[in-house]
């Protein structure tokens, strides 16, 4: 007998999946034995880096790492996470209280509201972003009200188009910069603005930095913490997943402010217990050389990015390179929204490439590319584009 399942009002309340015809699509290509070139991933394509699975394999041997893990993560590697703060973007932690470790930075990006956030209580989230702030908000019964990032203000939001009563009643406002999707970057005037908002308005700032390291040329992607008063009234997440292609090690961090950790670390104590210690060592291997595998990492990115920015250049796409992050966001061309582009790439060219509705309302009109194919294979893409919409293709629609 089949029964209904009748699941809480917090999963109906999710927003839908946009993408089951493109996934659809990938199938019946993949079927049809067509070469397809998945540019719609945000997973380093890059292996781990030998000497932090050698960490990690020293570390599973030592069978004091068999047991149940701290909470909050092991005092060693929330000491490697202070010193690569202090080295890298000059900002100093105690590790005792302002850093902790996290199961992957989704983890702690998904659990934060349920610190912070009654039913009913606003949560500032911008769009297009990341999927997990809005749906994290839902989750633990609060509202998203969305921020437009829009092309006219470098894909940062007017913090001035708040209304006062919303903000009276937010309790989070969520930061993404290096940005997913839209590539942009902030800088430290913006951020002065979010601490000056965040302290009128006592709201928890929580800016996401997964991208810190993922820059090109002489961009340098600042840390939030470095303004001044930020650390009292916000939080930083960082992931080891994008700066040392770790995605599948499940290992991140949470820094700042100690009060609004230990809310935090209260919601984890009764969900997670903690992180496989010798991942954690893995970890602290990992901060130990992250300098120096982000530069290797960037080299990489760098030639992809700019192979793939001069061919859709060549075929009159509209975009800016990017300075950060290994995506590059494209406006679609006339005619097309952002799903039926993604369709079109997919069916005409065999590329998969995310469309910026997925994001967010405010990301129709754009699709993502992900530069986590080898460059020969970013070649091949950008041949198959010229091809399907190049000059002649364009001439053909007037
Ligand atoms: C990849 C990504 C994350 C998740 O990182 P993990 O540490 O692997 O959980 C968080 N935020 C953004 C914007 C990302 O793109």
């Amino acid at each position: 007998m089949r029964r209904d399942v009748v699941y809480a009002d917090r999963i109906s309340q999710l927003p839908p999946y946009l993408f089951a015809r493109i996934d659809e699509l990938k199938a019946e290509a993949r079927k049809r034995g067509v070469d397809l070139i998945d540019l719609s991933i945000g997973d380093p394509d890059i292996p781990t880096p030998r000497s932090i699975i050698d960490a990690l394999y020293e570390a599973a041997k030592n069978p004091s790492t068999h047991r149940y893990p701290t909470y909050d993560g092991m005092l060693p590697f929330r000491e490697a996470v202070a010193g690569w703060y202090a080295r890298s973007k000059g900002v100093k932690l105690n590790p005792e209280d302002e850093v902790i470790a996290l199961i992957g930075s989704k983890e702690g990006i998904a659990h934060i509201p349920f610190a912070f956030v009654n039913p009913g209580d606003y949560v500032l989230v911008p769009d297009p972003a990341y999927p997990v702030y809005f749906n994290a908000t839902i989750l633990a019964g609060g509202i998203p009200r969305t921020l437009p990032l829009l092309d006219e203000n470098e894909f940062r939001p007017d913090l001035t188009a708040i209304e006062p009563e919303i903000l009276k009643r937010s309790k989070i406002l969520f930061l993404n910069y290096p940005n997913n999707p839209t590539t942009a970057t902030a800088d430290g005037d913006f951020f002065r603005e979010v601490v000056d908002l965040a302290r009128e308005y006592d709201i928890v700032v929580c800016h996401d930095n997964p991208y810190s390291e993922i820059v090109f040329d002489d961009t340098r992607a600042m840390s939030f913490l470095e303004v001044d008063g930020a650390i009292e009234i916000g939080l930083e997440f960082n992931s080891l997943s994008k700066t040392c292609n770790m995605t599948g090690w499940r290992i991140g961090f949470a820094v700042g402010a100690s009060d609004l950790l230990a809310g935090l670390l209260k919601v984890k104590t009764n969900i997670d217990s903690g992180i496989f210690e010798a991942v954690q060592w893995a970890g602290i291997r990992a901060l130990e050389i992250a300098d120096e595998v982000a530069r290797a990492n960037t080299q990489i990115y760098k030639e992809r990015r700019d192979v793939l920015c001069r061919g859709l250049e060549g075929a009159g796409f509209e975009f800016k390179p990017p300075a950060a992050t290994f995506y590059v966001w494209v406006r679609v061309p006339g005619g097309y929204d952002s799903i039926s582009f993604a369709e079109a790439l997919l069916s005409r060219c065999g590329i998969v490439v995310t469309p910026g509705v997925g994001f967010g309302q405010h990301g129709e009109g754009f699709v993502r590319f992900a530069l986590t194919e080898p460059v020969e294979r970013i070649e091949e893409a950008v041949e198959r584009i010229e091809e399907a919409f190049g000059e002649a293709e364009k001439a053909k629609d007037l």
